[in-house]
């Protein structure tokens, strides 16, 4: 019997069971992938992203993965050249590939005292009398297994097995507007460490990462998903002339050095983050848009705060619900602003709704 069992060791769930473990919470975090591995996402890590992984400790580990600062994002709205300056009070962005930073978070779980266990896939939410009292699923040897916890959290993405067992409510939905494929080029340096063009039907991001590789990806109008996958290479390109000709070329200049990678997955909805025996953090419970590449420093503050509910509830600080609804306003709170924001941008905006919704821009347009 744990008292919190958490399904996915990614963004949301290995920094929650370190937070949870390290306030003396006993936890299992299973993840059916195996670490160091990679999962489709860019990884452009948000200032408040980078300020979370100071304060956990664990920024000059990924650092010391060769991964590049991104001083400045550029950005290039309809063809006009703006700059954002950055806050200089917060961290400067970083965009460690996911191999690095999903590992060293993982292992972070573990050192706080979390039970990590790979390759292991939770397949049944086990409820009992309308409460959720643990999972079963298989280990990695095969072996079917039962695990109980007070309470279990489904930090498993998007799809969220825990979320679609207790049919957790969503609200706030919006449709898939965009679609996008992605790789990582060499050859392609960005002075400024990252690069995005915004049009009002189609829009590039470029992000130094490790390796001395560019992750660079085209996204447009989700109606067109099926005619891109026919030759990605090719509307790849097409989009990237649109944008800037001259990052075309830049582009052009270098080499493809991976796959490509692609979705058309791009719903947007917040759900209903808790209920017996249950709660929800990172992407399985609030999903949006990559077009403002939010989700990661989303999934750390939400597992921040959900360690905080938790460990209240569970210590008996505070009862148990109601700090698992002061998590869903808290989380609420914080997003809707930049949701908001990322379903405008996911529209394909004009360059005045833009400005508006950059003020820093709007200065300097
Ligand atoms: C194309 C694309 C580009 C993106 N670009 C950015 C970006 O630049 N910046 C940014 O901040 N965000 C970006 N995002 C969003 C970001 O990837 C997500 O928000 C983030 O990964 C969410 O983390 P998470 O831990 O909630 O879920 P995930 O990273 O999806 O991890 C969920 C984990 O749960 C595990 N799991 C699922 N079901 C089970 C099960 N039944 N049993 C065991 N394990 C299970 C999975 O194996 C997985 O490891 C992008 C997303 C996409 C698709």
């Amino acid at each position: 019997m744990y008292d919190v069992i958490i399904v996915g060791a990614r963004c949301a769930g290995s920094p929650l069971a370190m937070l949870l473990a390290k306030r003396g919470q006993s936890v299992l975090v299973v993840d059916r992938a195996t670490f160091p591995s990679d999962i489709m996402s860019t990884h452009f890590i948000q200032p408040e992203g980078v300020k979370r992984l100071q304060e956990w400790g664990l920024y000059d580990e990924v650092m010391a993965s060769n991964c590049p600062e991104i001083p400045q994002m550029q950005f290039t709205l309809q063809g006009v050249l703006v700059s954002a300056p950055r806050d200089p009070s917060m961290p400067i962005p970083i965009c460690p590939r996911r191999t690095v930073l999903d590992n060293i978070l993982v292992a972070a779980a573990r050192d706080a005292g979390a039970e990590v266990r790979e390759a292991f896939s939770a397949q049944e939410i086990i409820i009992e009398d309308g409460v959720v009292t643990g999972i079963r699923g298989r280990n990695a040897d095969g072996a079917s297994v039962e695990a109980r916890a007070r309470v279990t959290v489904g930090a498993d993405g998007h799809h969220s097995l825990v979320a679609r067992t207790v049919a957790a409510e969503e609200y706030d939905t919006h449709p898939p507007f965009t679609c996008g494929y992605y790789s990582y080029f060499s050859g392609v340096p960005l002075p400024t460490g990252g690069e995005a063009f915004v049009g009002p039907e189609a829009g590039v991001l470029a992000f130094a990462t490790n390796d001395g590789l560019t992750c660079i990806g085209a996204g447009t109008d989700r109606q067109f998903f099926h005619d891109y996958r026919a030759d990605i290479e090719g509307n790849f390109y097409r989009i990237l002339e649109q944008a800037s000709p001259a990052f075309a070329a830049r582009v052009r200049a270098g080499k493809r050095e991976e796959k490509w990678i692609g979705t058309a997955d791009t719903e947007n909805f917040f759900r209903q983050p808790y209920g017996p025996g249950w709660a929800l953090c990172g992407d399985a419970g609030y999903h949006k848009d990559f077009v403002t590449g939010l989700g990661i420093a989303d999934a750390f503050r939400d597992a921040e705060f959900l360690s905080e509910a938790l460990d209240a509830g569970l210590s008996g600080r505070d009862p148990l619900d109601g700090a698992l609804a002061a998590y869903k306003e808290r989380r609420d709170t914080a997003a809707k602003p930049m949701y908001d924001m990322t379903i405008l941008f996911a529209q394909g905006p004009t360059l005045e709704e833009m400005a508006k919704n950059m003020p820093a821009a709007q200065a300097s347009a």
